[in-house]
């Protein structure tokens, strides 16, 4: 069991500022050590960090004891996700020369599918899994007494030297007059359809609504996407969004961004949505057999109790903390979607990292979002991490923007999967700022200029791996390839020239010869594909 003072184990941590119970050498006779509240993937994933280093751990979850339903949407999504993918793949054999007959969907089929693979994921987050790893579960809702002691559906009382907020987010539905009385879908709601819908209208085009969008519009809904926004996926680089947007409607997908929805009627039995037209100005409306709304999600902060701690909280902002994770109460930490900030599960899991560090180690580990990628599961997939280049231009940065057409890539080729674009940002000397990806594997491929940011390392070293042929994999050696072209183009040829006389061709030249002559920009060879903070990017992937 770590305790302050142990061998080893640094002091509690001080902090500045408005912090209340802030006695930092108060010692309670707390039976834990670690007090989770919360067993989505935050907390459980924390919890088990703890408990391996001898921790006594304690993990509230609200959830019934040996409930066997969805672990959490984000899995059954990704299993909705790969149906929706085989039925394009079906769809599109015959490009292939083999020729099947157009696939029939069983949605009932699918789901309990997908009940059978969240109930195996399920089994290793079992109380009995969680007992056999040292974590006792308690089942219930917890809210502060004290700021070392919560209770236990409002009676048992849990005291712990450190708490762990890890409560997660829930689907807000949006303020539109009519929509209760309609009624609507949300992502912990659908898993109850039977069919799928013949049409369906889809509020907000986030993560969740892009994904749902495309997902249904393969299983074969008439899909239209609203959205008050100037642009889907709006978290992303403007020419990705530009490209969903195209790909999206290509594939018979509505489309109507600046859409403020006035009111929602029911007419029979379609819900229409009638709404303000961003672009024309005008009133319009669509119906549609179901709603599903995707447009914001709260913070789990209510019942908590959190003003007993003086914990700063609501459920639109999410739990204040500062750096290390840690609230206005110094022994109260929160992580994952309750915060509001990055809501993935390896964004939850890498706070969990942090939080582990400072609330059972003791250190003073900052968290740092710098190289935290994340993902949008449509097919193909959108990738990003770090600085876009519209940042890196309005932080004024000196930098390049280096692209690849995967329309250049063999694999792609041979996949018959040939849209989308990569484009990295780097400094002159190669450090990487930033990634975005469009593309088949993106969230693989993009994995290693990940990897490439943690360890410090740049396009340099990256050009100097060598990416087995034919993968995805040619991607980066593309990308890492461009930046030594425009190296080797700048020292590199004027000392060939001064002691050889080398005389070097021409970034036309090069690309002639490396370059079928309708080929796309971006190819390896092509030093004009790096554009500088000061000029324009380079074209479109198509
Ligand atoms: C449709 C959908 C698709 C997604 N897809 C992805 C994806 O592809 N990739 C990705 O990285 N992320 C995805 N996410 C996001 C991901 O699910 C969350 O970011 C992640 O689960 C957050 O983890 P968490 O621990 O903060 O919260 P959660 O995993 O939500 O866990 C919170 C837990 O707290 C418990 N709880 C709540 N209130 C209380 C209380 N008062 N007392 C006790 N227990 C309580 C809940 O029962 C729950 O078990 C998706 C989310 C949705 C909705």
């Amino acid at each position: 069991m770590l305790r302050p003072g142990d061998g080893g184990v640094p002091g509690d941590l001080e902090l500045s500022g408005d912090l209340i119970h802030s006695d930092p050498d108060f010692e309670t006779p707390a039976m834990y050590d670690l007090v989770v509240i919360g067993g989505g993937s935050g907390g459980l994933h924390l919890a088990t960090l703890a408990a391996r280093v001898g921790a006594k751990v304690a993990l509230i979850d609200k959830r019934p004891p040996g409930e066997k339903g969805w672990l959490a949407a984000w899995l059954p999504s990704k299993g909705l996700v790969q149906a929706a993918r085989l039925v394009r793949q079906i769809r599109g054999a015959g490009e292939f020369g083999i020729h099947v007959e157009p696939p029939r969907v069983d949605l009932a089929a699918v789901l309990n599918r997908l009940r059978s693979v969240s109930q195996a994921s399920a089994a290793d987050r079992s109380d009995e899994a969680l007992a056999a790893r040292g974590i006792d579960v308690f089942h219930g809702t917890a809210a502060f007494e004290a700021y070392d002691t919560v209770l236990l559906n409002g009676t048992g009382r849990i005291e712990g030297q450190r708490f762990v907020i890890a409560t997660g987010s829930r689907p807000a539905p949006p303020q539109i007059p009519g929509l209760s009385e309609a009624g609507s879908l949300d992502d912990a709601s659908l898993w109850s359809l039977t069919q799928v819908p013949e049409s369906l209208t889809v509020i907000g085009a986030g993560p969740i609504g892009m994904e749902f969008a495309q997902v249904f519009a393969r299983l074969g809904s008439k899909v239209t996407v609203l959205t008050d926004e100037d642009r889907v996926l709006p978290r992303e680089d403007p020419e990705i969004s530009g490209h969903v947007a195209c790909m999206l409607t290509g594939e018979g997908i509505t489309i109507k961004q600046r859409a403020a929805i006035e009111k929602i009627e029911q007419r029979g039995d379609q819900k229409v949505c009638i709404y303000n037209d961003g672009d024309t100005g005008e009133r319009a409306e669509v119906s549609s057999a179901e709603i599903l709304c995707a447009s914001a999600r709260l913070a789990n902060v209510e019942h908590l109790n959190l003003e007993a701690v003086g914990v700063h909280a609501d459920p639109e902002h999410g739990i204040e903390v500062n750096e290390l994770l840690q609230t206005h109460a110094v022994r109260v930490f929160a992580i994952g979607d309750v915060l509001q900030r990055h809501q993935y599960t390896h964004a939850a899991e890498a706070e969990a990292e942090v939080a582990f560090q400072n609330a059972v180690l003791r250190r003073r580990r900052k968290i740092d979002y710098t190289s935290l990628p994340w993902a949008t599961f449509l097919d193909p997939e959108v990738a990003t991490v770090g600085s876009a280049e519209a940042q890196a231009k309005a932080d004024d940065l000196e930098h390049h923007v280096f692209r690849v057409n995967y329309a250049d890539i063999d694999s792609a080729r041979i996949d018959g999967r040939p849209e989308g674009f990569a484009k990295v940002v780097a400094s002159p000397s190669g450090k990487i700022l930033g990634a975005t990806i469009l593309g088949v594997q993106a969230s693989l491929v993009l994995q290693q200029l990940v990897l490439a940011m943690d360890a410090g390392l740049g396009l340099g070293e990256l050009a100097e791996t060598t990416q087995i042929y034919p993968t995805y994999g040619q991607v980066i050696r593309e990308l890492a390839g461009q930046f030594q072209a425009t190296r080797q183009r700048g020292f590199m040829a004027t000392a060939l020239r001064f002691f050889y006389g080398f005389q070097p061709r021409t970034a036309a030249v090069d690309g002639a010869s490396s370059r079928t002559p309708d080929a796309p920009h971006g190819s390896a060879d092509d030093a004009s594909a790096a554009s500088h903070s000061t000029g324009p990017a380079h074209g479109h992937g198509h």
